[in-house]
């Protein structure tokens, strides 16, 4: 409410005289309109993010919270955190209470490298990688030392909607680019990219998540991903991989990440927050080495140096633990849950809708007929005791969408069968509309 809103809002019979506590809304009022035009134009640029808000109203009980991309934390051997939790402040000390390096302790950084080579990232350096705040600081780090306003950066279409936020905050022009169901299509990469460049853009990044695409569940083909790389270094642009589901294929071998054979022309973007525990908001980038001060003066200015006590807690907590054992447990978890969901949408949700099959991840996205407006039907869904993420949030162009996300990965598989039981006669509803 701006000043004058108020001023005009003014019972009448007070005539010109204010009460006490419409003074104090006034003053308010006018003050917030003051520093209202202190904020940066990136400011203005800051959205609310559709996955945050939902993520508030699906913590209501009684709700079936099909929104949130949250990990199972539930095989996760609680007593073993606790006990390396106390034991590294015992045996560390003050150490672990301290300010650290900027790139992160060695030990972790090593550990790091450890889990990269499991996907196929072998013989990276600890040298090379710089611990973050989940791989979500690394995205901003990335537009921060890249982006000028008005430069592109290329992303999938449909994308992570942290990362849409992260580049728009930079005031960067995101322009997506088409996938199918081997991911994105190198044919309409090259085109997008000579479309930009006629119109004297400069492109600076292309923003990928090639396993288990953040909406979509869908993975980049092994065939496609050394071309995209190499169209991007044709026209000398960085590749940013984000990878947090790649060690999370229900079946048969990780596919490598298209850093594996490209050190020098891809940043790679890891986390913590699916393999073990989003709470400790751990990340980090593997980046390549000409780059690399930049990243990590970059990621000083922020944070000056990631939590050290997580980083003890996380490091000594791997050491001791069969990580490797409880992934493939994590693994069979998620894949029991996206059977789950796929028959009961087999099941329940009419022939006109589709939906992808993923290997891997934690998401299945469902396409609607062409003209229906997925938004307004979350609210239906609530109604029904069920949430979702709207389509229109995982695309940069503004405008409504058919598509809705699903996420099985922190529900048990009775309640997904149950959320989608109760989704389905809303999606019904909306199709015979
Ligand atoms: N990238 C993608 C594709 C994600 O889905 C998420 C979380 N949902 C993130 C990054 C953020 O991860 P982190 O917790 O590591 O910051």
């Amino acid at each position: 409410m701006t000043s004058q809103d108020i001023a005009a809002s003014r019972p009448a019979e007070l005539g010109d005289e204010l009460t006490a506590e419409t003074q104090t809304a006034l003053e308010r009022a006018q003050a917030s309109h003051r520093h209202e035009a202190l904020f940066s134009e990136r400011a203005y640029n800051i959205k609310q993010s559709a996955v945050r808000d939902v993520f508030d109203i699906s913590i209501q009980p009684g709700l079936v919270s099909l929104a949130g991309g949250s990990p199972s934390l539930s095989k996760l051997p609680l007593e073993l955190v606790a006990e390396t939790a106390s034991r590294v402040i015992v045996e560390h000390g003050m150490e672990a209470l301290h300010y650290g390096g900027g790139k992160g302790t060695l030990a972790l950084r090593e550990l790091i490298c450890e889990i990269m080579a499991e996907e196929g990232i072998v013989g990276a350096s600890a040298e090379d990688v710089v611990v973050t705040t989940g791989s979500q600081s690394a995205q901003d780090i990335a537009a921060k030392i890249f982006c000028n306003p008005g430069d592109v950066v290329l992303v999938e279409d449909p994308t992570y909607v942290g990362a849409l936020n992260t580049f728009e905050a930079y005031q960067v022009q995101v322009e997506p680019v088409f996938m199918d169901d081997d991911g994105l299509i190198p044919e309409h990469l090259e085109s997008r990219i000579a479309e930009l460049e006629a119109e004297g853009k400069r492109i600076k990044l292309l923003y990928t998540i090639p396993s288990f695409n953040n909406p979509s569940g869908i993975t980049l083909a092994a065939e496609r991903r050394q071309r995209i790389v190499d169209i991007c270094s044709a026209h000398n642009i960085l590749v940013l991989e984000d990878n947090p589901y790649g060690m999370l294929r229900f079946d048969g071998h990780p596919l490598p990440p298209l850093r594996a054979d490209n050190p020098d022309d891809v940043i790679y973007c890891g986390s913590f927050s699916k393999i073990f525990s989003p709470g400790v908001r751990l990340g980090w980038a593997l980046v390549p080495r000409h780059l690399y001060r930049r990243f990590y003066l970059a990621a000083e200015a922020v944070v000056l140096c990631p939590s050290t006590l997580n980083q003890l807690i996380v490091t000594e907590f791997f050491r001791a633990f069969d990580w490797r054992g409880y992934l493939a447990e994590s693994r069979a978890t998620y894949a029991e849950r996206c059977s789950a969901m796929l028959e009961a949408l087999a099941e329940h949700f009419p022939p006109e809708a589709t939906w992808t099959t993923p290997d891997g991840g934690f998401f299945v996205w469902v396409t609607l007929p062409e003209g229906i407006d997925t938004y307004p039907l979350l609210y239906q869904a609530i109604e029904a005791g069920v949430v979702f993420i709207p389509g229109a949030a995982f695309t940069p162009s503004d405008g409504t969408s058919s598509k809705l996300r699903l996420a099985f990965s922190g529900v048990t598989p009775e309640q997904i069968r149950e959320g989608v039981r109760r989704l389905a006669p809303v999606v019904r509803s909306a199709v015979e509309a």
